[in-house]
């Protein structure tokens, strides 16, 4: 048995053992069921092997020359493609995603954006610490999970941050203490001990709480004796003295304070509050954690950067980069694109309907190995290998760490990798001289 790299979400393990001939997995042993549904996927019913177009309103099967060259007539008559998704490829994906999206003067985008990217992007320009999941093992005391439920999003996260011993403390567990905020009690409290502290809040109540220790940090105030948002006196004051007290604590967010609100900037009040709690700290700090989902959701943004400078979204004119204010969302809503390129993601799931209705209009191509609802609405669909198990690549694991899958098997059909078909896409539109 040889140990390789999970690719089923953006913790990364690396210490999954595989047993293999090189042409079939026959075992898989430390990975989680979400790791074995990421092995599962090489068999799958739903997997995608053979490149298809819609003729007469059906995908029908067809030669690789066939789909790509359709592929490359939608962008050669396209004035303004969106390309979306990347986080669920190798960074050399991405990048050759960007270098396509030059060539046929795109905007491209990844699920970071609507995900993570927006606390990362805010967290870097306030100098706010990020910290690593060693780190937190070796270190930590104090870890507040803030609408996040990783015992089932990122199943292992709990086992490695939270019940491993540290390298610099002769203790483990009984030093952590474990707060979840969450309006619902997940999956990711039942690992709670007696000296955690559980805090159910008002669903969208958030905003309240994080008002609440703002001021509290800065005055000596006391905490209304009602509570805040659901959570009582006693508990805000655990939770406060928890805030000010750790040594090193790190807030893991998750989704659920991630979505925007129309009245306030839960985000910006957030980072604000733990600004105020570091310059406060005598002892230690808090730092931040961010939880994306897919596998290199964190990648995208590193490659962007380090290609063009940009954080995140990038737009180009004249196979030039441009500034832009839009989003993938104001993108969509405006309606202001004419054909797009999907990238391993399903966003006709994903999006709210209003917006995934305006994608589904325009000729979409969408590259994944798997049938999904944005296949069925799909023009081309492109078939590729598995990132991690079929191909190899480098990704960044959500605590922005590089780390390098490799390949195990081989892909049924010889299917190419994300990198590989987004290089002969660009290739493609090089034939004929247009440019
Ligand atoms: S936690 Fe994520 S990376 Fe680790 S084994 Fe499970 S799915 Fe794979």
């Amino acid at each position: 048995m040889k140990r390789f790299t999970c690719s089923g979400c953006s913790l990364l393990c690396d210490d999954i053992m595989v047993k293999s001939d090189g042409l079939f997995i026959s075992k898989v042993i430390g990975a989680c069921l979400k790791g074995k549904e990421r092995f599962d996927q090489v068999s799958a019913q739903n997997r995608i092997i053979n490149p298809m177009i819609r003729t007469d309103g059906e995908l029908k099967e067809v030669s690789w020359d066939e789909a790509i060259e359709k592929a490359t007539e939608i962008f050669k008559n396209s004035l303004n493609p969106l390309l979306y998704g990347f986080s669920n490829v190798s960074c050399e994906a991405q990048e050759a995603g960007i270098k396509l999206a030059q060539k046929i003067n795109g905007f491209i985008d990844s699920n970071a954006s609507i995900c993570q990217g927006k606390f990362l992007k805010r967290a870097r320009d306030l100098g706010i610490n990020l910290t690593t999941i060693t780190e937190i093992i070796n270190k930590g005391d104090l870890i507040i999970l803030w609408g996040a439920n990783p015992a089932e999003t990122i199943p292992r996260l709990l086992n490695k941050v939270l019940f491993s011993r540290g390298k610099f403390r002769m203790t483990g567990r009984e030093i952590k203490t474990l707060v979840i905020i969450d309006p619902i009690k997940t999956a990711s409290f039942r690992v709670m001990g007696v000296r955690d502290l559980p805090l159910i809040v008002e669903p969208n109540k958030d905003i309240d709480l994080i008002r609440m220790l703002k001021e509290e940090c800065c005055s000596a105030d006391i905490i209304p004796s009602e509570g805040v948002a659901g959570v009582d006196m006693d508990d805000l004051k655990r939770l406060l003295l928890h805030l000010t007290g750790a040594e090193n604590g790190v807030i893991i967010l998750g989704q659920g304070v991630i979505q925007p609100h129309l009245d306030y900037d839960l985000i910006e009040e957030l980072l604000e509050l733990l600004q105020m709690i570091n310059e406060r700290q005598e002892k230690g700090r808090i730092s931040l954690l961010l939880m994306g989902g897919h596998f290199n959701m964190a990648g995208f943004d590193h490659v962007a950067l380090s290609s063009f400078g940009a954080f995140g979204k990038l737009e180009f004119k004249h196979n030039q980069i441009v500034k832009t204010d839009d989003t993938l969302v104001s993108k969509i809503e405006k309606e202001d694109f004419d054909c797009s390129l999907i990238v391993g993601t399903d966003p006709i799931s994903h999006l709210p309907h209003s917006l995934s209705s305006k994608m589904a209009k325009k000729p979409l191509i969408l590259i994944d190995n798997h049938i999904t609802a944005t296949s069925h609405v799909a023009e081309v669909v492109l078939p590729t290998s598995i990132t991690g198990i079929e191909s190899s690549g480098l990704a960044y694991r959500l605590d922005q760490v590089p780390i390098e899958l490799h390949k195990i098997i081989n892909p049924p059909n010889n299917l190419p990798s994300d990198e590989g078909l987004l290089t002969q896409l660009y290739e493609s539109l090089n034939k004929g001289g247009s440019d």
